[in-house]
């Protein structure tokens, strides 16, 4: 079987929806921890294998012998090395054919605290000895454009990148390659720089929502500190705050930039332009 464990996450969904377009239902299977949000899967024919990466012993029966599974990272940041080893050791205990999972660009030199857990995790990976497959996803397009309603309501793009440029392309992109390297061969072995084919700053993304939207809108670069009480204020979790901060810090200097063409050389198309992600966010928004 195929198998993608966080199936019921925004990205699992898109590549369980983009697997069902090239193989049987019957070959698919989802590792999901409840069965509940599943449903709509297993109606349409999706073997559901449930499993919770904080207890182990569930992932026994998560995986069999030849299956080819993504294993997409963990949410919980500071968790997650325990979790996905508990995923890699039950995949190597199976006898999986291929073991792909979501890093992060530039895992093996990126400075940004969150680097951190993906560069480990690849390191169980490459030294479990199970075959495998790194895409090392960029920053999502959606963490920008799943937050324009705020960006309005203050005429300001906030953050602390400087002229840093980002290289995003959007959960679709990003589960289009999965998909490919799942279902086609020749990926063994191999990491993936995964970044949208262009990159922009963030007084370029102020500007475009500007035009789209037809209101104000300007890049507010500020100091470290203050994007941080900015994040507080808004409400954020004060360890997450502190994590995009750290990252912002890292943008500046160069770390989600483009680095090539990977992606859109897996998915057999360009990645999807900002502009046209921003003009969806903003008809969602109505
Ligand atoms: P989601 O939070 O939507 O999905 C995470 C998935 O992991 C969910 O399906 C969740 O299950 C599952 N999961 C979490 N903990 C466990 C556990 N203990 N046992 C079993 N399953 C678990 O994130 P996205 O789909 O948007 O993104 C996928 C991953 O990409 C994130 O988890 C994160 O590691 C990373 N990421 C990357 C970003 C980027 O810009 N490159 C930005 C944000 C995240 P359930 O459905 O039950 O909640």
């Amino acid at each position: 079987s195929i198998v993608v464990t966080g199936a019921t996450g925004k990205l699992g969904r898109l590549v369980v929806e983009g697997l069902l377009g090239v193989v049987p239902a019957a070959e698919v299977a989802a590792v999901v921890r409840d069965a509940g949000k599943a449903a709509d899967l297993a109606a349409r024919g999706v073997e559901i294998r449930v499993a919770d990466y904080d207890r182990p012993e569930t992932l026994t029966d998560a995986f069999r012998a030849g299956d080819r599974v993504l294993l997409i990272s963990a949410n919980e940041v500071g968790r997650r090395l325990p979790q996905h080893r508990a995923v890699i050791d039950a995949a190597k205990a199976a006898g999986v054919a291929q073991l792909a999972y979501t890093s992060i660009l530039g895992a093996e030199t990126a400075e940004f605290r969150l680097a951190a857990e993906h560069r480990e995790t690849e390191r169980l990976i490459v030294e479990s000895g199970v075959p495998h497959t790194l895409l090392r996803n960029g920053w999502y397009t959606e963490n920008y454009t799943e937050n324009l309603a705020p960006v309005l309501e203050h005429g300001a793009v906030v953050g602390n990148s400087g002229e840093g440029r980002v290289a995003s392309a959007t959960r679709a992109d990003y589960a289009a390659a999965a998909v490919s390297v799942l279902t086609t061969d020749g990926h063994l072995g191999a990491a993936y720089e995964l970044n949208g084919d262009a990159d922009w700053s963030l007084a370029e993304y102020a500007a475009l929502v500007a035009e789209l939207s037809g209101r104000p809108v300007a890049h507010a670069d500020v100091p470290a500190d203050e994007h941080l009480r900015i994040l507080l204020a808004a409400g954020l979790p004060a360890a997450f705050a502190a994590i995009l901060v750290d990252v912002d810090d890292h943008v500046a200097r160069g770390a989600l930039a483009a680095r090539g063409k990977d992606l859109s050389r897996l998915i057999g198309r360009p990645t999807t332009p900002l502009r046209d992600s921003v003009a969806e966010a903003l008809r969602g928004l109505g």
